[in-house]
């Protein structure tokens, strides 16, 4: 049976009453040896793998991922997606993303449920508003689309929103980016890990990776270490998120990375009434509303490092206090979930994807607040780096050799903060 999702495949499967679909993806066990290793099997690395396999023809690629495809980060994040970035390096990089994020249901045969529904940054203080507008011309100077509103405009796109002067965090204006939106984070990790499957990828889950091993004579990666035995290898790709450093340490690699809690929660499901996705530097929440219904909120990470991913009811106050002022009638909700993913801090906000001090070695983490927009980005640039042993100019600034040198890629001139970031 083919295994491409179509019109026909559905009205096929609809005469055995869909009992006879294929699995989406295998459950291969380990074999002894591989061209490439991913280790982490959320979207980053799934992504990296499909790529490697499907544009840079590497053929015996593996993911292990310690649980299940999909359980860290990406299935545990705001899904807010946009390139509204100022910095060199970034801008071409999360646009690059965006445009793969453009056409990757078709890319994947998977609907990822990508939604363009348009993401505003609220400005509160003069000084926000002038490095807004900054933003938006850097971004349009750029070709990528921007718009500035005023509050007549955000009264229009976002009834709901408290336009008053008098509010606790009254709203000057906002940066719009249209085609800024969201995607469901599932579709994701399962679009990526059924694409890769179908390349030839074994993505083996219950897999944890325990130990890097290498070659003593030259130091270069021969393989891993792992809870279902040893695997060699001599490419290895990192795409672990908040265990980058527990990772990398394996191989004797120190990174500039903090590991911190970013919780998130969502509300009962209610008609739609939010029509983008809000976000605001002011008072730091994040608002939107899922396909379900469901108000979903995230706020700053948290201030001490932990592996807990567990939401606490300090940080529901503080976000709810802060979203209720700007979107006075969610007061009334009800909330359901709350839980918290372990996030990789860097020191200046952006990312590491490339070549560690390690023959063999390559990682993309580092991905602070918001890494799940750049899961296509993430990924295929892993792959380039993997595949030729060289980054690509989308990557190429993002080292881990910026932190020694002190080239720092800080979009919001925080300083060695993580959680300014
Ligand atoms: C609450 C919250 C809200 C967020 N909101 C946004 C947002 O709105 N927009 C945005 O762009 N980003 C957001 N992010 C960030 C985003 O979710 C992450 O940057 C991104 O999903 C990371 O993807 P990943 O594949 O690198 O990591 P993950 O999805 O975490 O995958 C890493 C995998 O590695 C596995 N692993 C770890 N150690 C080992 C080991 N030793 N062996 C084998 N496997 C291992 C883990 O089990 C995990 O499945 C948010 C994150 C959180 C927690």
């Amino acid at each position: 049976m083919s295994r491409r999702y179509s019109l026909w495949a559905l009205a096929r499967n609809a005469l055995s009453h869909h009992e006879n679909w294929p699995k989406a993806w295998r459950s291969p066990q380990p074999k002894p040896a591989y061209d490439a290793l991913i280790i982490g099997g959320g979207g980053h690395g799934l992504a990296a793998a499909y790529y490697l396999a499907r544009l840079h023809g590497v053929r015996r690629v593996a993911v292990l991922e310690r649980g299940w495809i999909g359980g860290g980060n990406t299935g545990r994040n705001t899904t807010i997606v946009r390139s509204n970035y100022l910095m060199d390096e970034n801008a071409p990089f999360y646009e690059h993303a965006l445009k793969l994020w453009e056409g990757l249901s078709q890319d994947l045969n998977y609907n990822v449920m990508f939604s363009q529904r348009s993401v505003i940054n609220t400005c509160h203080t003069p000084g926000e508003r002038e490095a807004t507008m900054r933003r938006y011309n850097a971004m349009r100077l750029r070709g990528i689309d921007a718009e500035f509103l005023g509050r007549e405009d955000l009264a229009r796109i976002e009834p709901a929103m408290n336009l008053s002067p008098d509010s606790r965090f009254p709203i000057l204006c906002a940066l719009a980016q249209p085609r800024g939106g969201s995607a469901r984070h599932d579709a994701v990790a399962w679009g990526y890990a059924r694409a890769a499957d179908a390349q030839g990828v074994d993505i083996i889950q219950n897999c944890e990776v325990t130990g890097i091993d290498r070659d003593p004579a030259t130091g270069a990666v021969t393989g891993v270490q792992t809870t279902r035995g040893a695997i060699r290898a001599h490419k290895i790709g990192i795409a672990v998120a908040g265990h980058s450093s527990q990772v990398a340490a394996m191989a004797g690699v120190r990174l500039p990375i903090e590991s911190h809690l970013l919780q998130a929660f969502v509300s009962e499901p209610v008609k739609p009434f939010l029509n983008t996705v809000v976000s605001t530097g002011a008072a730091h929440f994040y608002i939107s509303q899922t396909d379900k219904g469901e108000v979903l909120l995230g706020g700053e990470i948290d201030g001490y490092n932990s592996y807990s991913q567990r939401g606490t009811l300090p940080k529901v106050e503080e976000v709810v206090r802060n979203a209720t002022e700007m979107f006075p009638r969610i007061g009334r909700l009800r909330f359901m979930r709350q839980w918290a993913g372990v996030m990789d801090m860097t020191m200046d906000g952006s990312p590491i994807i490339g070549k560690l001090p390690v023959p063999g070695l390559y990682m993309s983490g580092g991905w602070c607040y918001g890494g799940f927009k750049a899961t296509p980005g993430s990924g295929w640039c892993l792959a380039w780096t993997m595949a030729r042993d060289e980054p690509h100019p989308l990557n190429a600034g993002f080292t881990l050799e910026r932190f020694r040198a002190s080239h720092m890629i800080d979009e919001k001139g925080a300083g060695p903060f993580p959680k300014a970031h």
